[in-house]
């Protein structure tokens, strides 16, 4: 039987980079933008969400395919893959 989506999500390794997140939302911008809704639905890991007019970044569950940085408006978000050891490991699919 196939893996469901969760179960493939599941099944990566993270390895988070406490330190220096890789993803950094500008908040302004972003609001003016209204660059939040836009992150929130493609992106695939859900490491997006909005609360009180912020844009939360959940960056430990990223799955680095860039969807987030080919939508997002220019200079909203800063973007750059985990520095090496750190980051996403898959393990399925
Ligand atoms: Fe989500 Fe992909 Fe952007 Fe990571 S790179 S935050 S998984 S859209």
């Amino acid at each position: 039987m196939p893996l469901t989506v969760t179960e493939r999500l599941a099944a990566n390794r993270f390895e988070v980079d406490e330190e220096e997140p890789h993803i950094v939302v500008d908040q302004d911008l972003a609001r003016s933008t209204g660059a939040g809704p836009l992150l929130v639905a493609v992106c695939p890991a859900g490491v997006y969400s909005e609360r009180d007019d912020e844009i939360d970044v959940e960056y430990a569950a990223c799955l680095e395919c860039g969807t987030c940085l080919a939508v997002a408006p220019p200079g909203a978000l800063t973007w750059r893959y985990p520095r090496g050891g750190f980051g996403v490991s898959y393990r399925e699919g």
